[in-house]
């Protein structure tokens, strides 16, 4: 606890628990599977143990470490264990861990180049590297920003603005002479998508959804005609979303198709990569971002599949003046002598920003290209085992083509008439039972109306052991089930 009222923790009582916290770091990743991956917590329990009111005087740092060992841990669920196949799985990986306490201690503020020289020209080399092994061409100049949804919010109102209709000086309220702006997206597009217009001011009626394709992709004829009819009915397309890897599926729109619709019609095309760009940077994975190149934005997450610890979304733009126009507003406060510098503040909505550049240039430097490409080689191939898996196992059924580390199935075993609702619940009874075994964590969602179990191989530490191990949970608890269940 602090001893005057004047200092921070004392160097040496730093120390001392600095090596503890990084002890217990070192064990918690060495002993992870020790940990049910889903926390076995009820809706406020974890708030009951913590008491009402803040500390009147300062506490031990024991005593801080001990309630975070006793009443934190165990409403944690554990996004590092290998067992993690829900969402999309994510890596705090160790140098990215590093990378993020040494980034906690310079504490700096990447606002403007001044304020930290190293964090703005360390993210541009390592958003440059990044865009290198993407195999994305040199115009693309990016940003890091803390999530897609941010950076997809960030590329509508660089479209919008692109558009020129005044709107950053006049708004959009009460102007009659205004069109009203629509963007494309698939309806298999992210949320985050629709979220972003909402904040826009375009409203969820600005956004209209395409149809897709047998393999979840957009329909490319589909889209062009609801351009042509907006247009006819007095909208103003501005901007195309497509999406590489959607989250259900992981399906990948036709980009080079949608980039030629875009050039003609004269609409920003941005790129909603998340969680699947990174596959781009294995060699034969490559030709997921096909097309990407002739995109004006494209984020990409590395705190997906790249094993960065979150939060780090790489934000590529070819058109940075524009971004720029969106959103620079300079205060007398902030103003700068230097103009040959890039002051990322100009570029996004938010002043104070974290060196997030840091982790992810230990992430990449560890790892190198070919180690990072190996990883997600590999969790490709433990999916599509999984994929096969499931395709040879007569009481369980595949939903949608895998062609990355995420996999939609359900079980229906075989000679047994449940109607599609029975086999919802069914799948949702499995999936809960499977999940309450603390070793493994998978999620749902709906395919073609269908509930799907969805299997994401992302976590570094995930092997063939874990995954071979779900696949027996979920058959063991398929057999149990079904034998169980209430017959009609
Ligand atoms: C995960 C994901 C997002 C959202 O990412 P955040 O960084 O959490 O905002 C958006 N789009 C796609 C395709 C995703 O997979």
């Amino acid at each position: 606890m602090a001893e005057t009222t004047r200092s921070d923790m004392p160097v040496e009582e730093f120390r001392r628990f600095g090596h503890q916290v990084v002890e217990w770091i070192a064990d918690y990743l060495a002993e992870i599977e020790r940990y049910p991956v889903l926390a076995r917590v009820r809706p406020g329990e974890i708030r009951e143990r913590l008491p009402a009111h803040p500390p009147v005087e300062g506490e031990p740092f024991e005593a801080i470490l001990r309630d975070f060992e006793r009443i934190v841990l165990p409403g944690i669920t554990h996004w590092n264990h290998p067992g993690f196949m829900a969402y999309f799985a994510i890596t705090g990986s160790g140098p990215g861990i590093l990378g993020e306490l040494l980034a906690a201690a310079l504490n700096v503020n990447a606002m403007l180049w001044k304020t930290s020289p190293a964090a703005t020209e360390l993210e541009q080399v390592v958003l440059d590297w990044l865009r290198q092994m993407l195999g994305l061409p040199p115009e693309f100049e990016g940003i890091i920003y803390d999530t897609a949804s941010i950076s997809s919010l960030c590329a509508l109102a660089a479209a919008r603005e692109a558009v020129g209709l005044g709107v950053r000086e006049e708004g959009l309220a009460g102007r009659a002479e205004l069109p009203r702006l629509r963007l494309y997206t698939s309806e298999e597009a992210h949320s985050s998508i629709e979220k972003g217009a909402i904040v826009l001011g375009l409203g969820q009626a600005g956004v209209r959804k395409i149809p897709t394709d047998e393999a979840f992709r957009m329909d490319v004829k589909a889209l062009e005609r609801a351009i042509e009819e907006d247009r006819a009915a007095g909208w103003r397309p501005f901007c195309v979303v497509a999406t590489v890897g959607t989250t259900s599926t992981t399906s990948i729109d036709p980009v080079a198709e949608i980039a030629r619709v875009c050039e003609r019609s004269g609409l920003w095309l941005h790129v909603d990569a998340a969680y699947a760009g990174a596959a781009a940077i294995v060699p034969e994975f490559r030709h997921v971002l096909e097309g990407c190149e002739r995109a004006d934005s494209l984020v990409v997450n590395p705190h997906k599949w790249l094993f960065t610890p979150i939060d780090l979304s790489a934000f590529y733009c070819r058109r940075m003046d524009v971004l720029r126009r969106a959103f620079s507003l300079v205060p007398e406060y902030l103003r700068t002598e230097e103009d040959e510098v890039r002051n990322f503040m100009d570029y996004g909505p938010q002043l104070g920003r974290r060196f997030r550049a840091l982790k992810l240039w230990m992430v990449i430097r560890y790892f190198g290209r070919e180690g990072l490409a190996a990883r997600i080689r590999e969790h490709i191939r433990l999916a599509q085992h999984f994929a096969a898996w499931v395709d040879a196992d007569p009481d369980f059924e595949r939903l949608a083509p895998t062609p990355l580390s995420t996999v939609c199935f359900r079980a229906r075993p075989r000679g047994w008439a449940l109607s599609e609702a029975e086999l919802d619940r069914f799948n949702e009874a499995l999936l809960e039972a499977v999940n309450v075994t603390g070793e493994c964590f998978l999620s749902h969602t709906r395919v073609r109306g269908q509930l799907a179990l969805r299997l994401a191989i992302g976590n570094v530490r995930t092997s063939e052991r874990h995954v071979r191990r779900a696949w027996e949970l979920l058959r063991a608890h398929a057999a149990r089930l079904q034998a169980e269940w209430p017959r009609a």
